[in-house]
């Protein structure tokens, strides 16, 4: 199943760019395309969102699991560690100590980093496996699926590493405007295809990460994405230690709000 229309401009056309092996589950072949209108990067074919749990390969993909077992893993720990601190400076400079939502929490060490210095958290985790690991960490409930959590004005809401593996990033960029607090902001990490690494390596870019991702942003084409969403981009931060990058964004006042 591939997307029918380009979320960015809902063109229909798409040219390949790349073709990608999912190394880490099917050994299968996808296509990065292009949108023929606005250049947006997509995954085709893209699993139907009751098919894509089947690409993850459970036990074995990373961020899921809390058992260091290989030594990539294991200096993937290491650098997690800095990072965890290193997302908490980012999300204090710019927000008060309140309510935080992580979506995609994985094994909640971000979550439980935050309660430790004194956030009210709340995660959401579709894997049963890390949610379960997350729930105990935390001792906090875990939700299944973002349409769970309501009722909440949270001061901060992060997805760090997630938004690409949504099939409906429109639609979920809309449900996260409901949960924000005025003022509140959402911190947004994804890979950068236009980034230093991703020119170095072309299809065999671990950022595109087929089919798992079913989109690859650019600083622009995500400033598209959220400006069609009624989002102000505060700011762009470099994550230097993967060469990912962060976007700040704030929920911009009632009246510039999007309907
Ligand atoms: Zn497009």
């Amino acid at each position: 199943m591939s997307p029918q229309a380009c979320p960015l401009c809902q063109g229909q056309e798409f040219n390949v760019v790349h073709e990608c092996v999912d190394y880490t589950a099917s050994n299968s072949v996808f296509h990065i395309s292009s949108c023929g209108v606005c250049g947006f990067l997509v995954t085709r074919p893209q699993p139907a969102q009751d098919e894509i749990m089947s690409f993850y390969p459970d036990a074995d993909y990373i961020s899921h699991s809390s058992t260091a077992v290989t030594l990539t893993d294991y200096l993937f720990k290491i650098a997690r560690a800095f990072t965890l601190r290193w997302k908490q400076t980012i999300i204090s400079a710019h927000s008060q100590k309140g309510t935080l939502l992580d979506v995609g929490c994985g094994t909640g060490d971000f979550l439980f980093a935050c309660k430790k210095s004194g956030w009210q958290i709340t995660g959401v985790e579709p894997s049963m496996k890390a949610q379960k690991l997350a729930a105990q960490k935390t001792a906090s409930h875990i939700h299944t699926k973002l349409e769970e959590v309501s009722g909440h004005e949270f001061n901060v809401i992060t997805l760090w590493h997630v938004l690409e593996h949504l099939h409906d990033p429109n639609g979920t960029i809309q449900k996260l405007k409901t949960l924000l607090a005025q003022n509140g902001i959402l911190v947004i990490a994804l890979p950068n295809y236009e980034s230093f690494d991703a020119n170095k390596y072309n299809a065999y870019w671990a950022g595109f990460d087929v089919p798992r991702h079913l989109w690859h942003f650019s600083s622009s084409n995500f400033n598209k994405l959220a400006k069609n969403n009624g989002l102000n981009v505060v700011t762009t931060i470099p994550m230097k230690l993967d060469s990912y990058y962060v976007s700040l964004l704030s929920e911009k006042t009632n009246v510039e709000k999007t309907p």
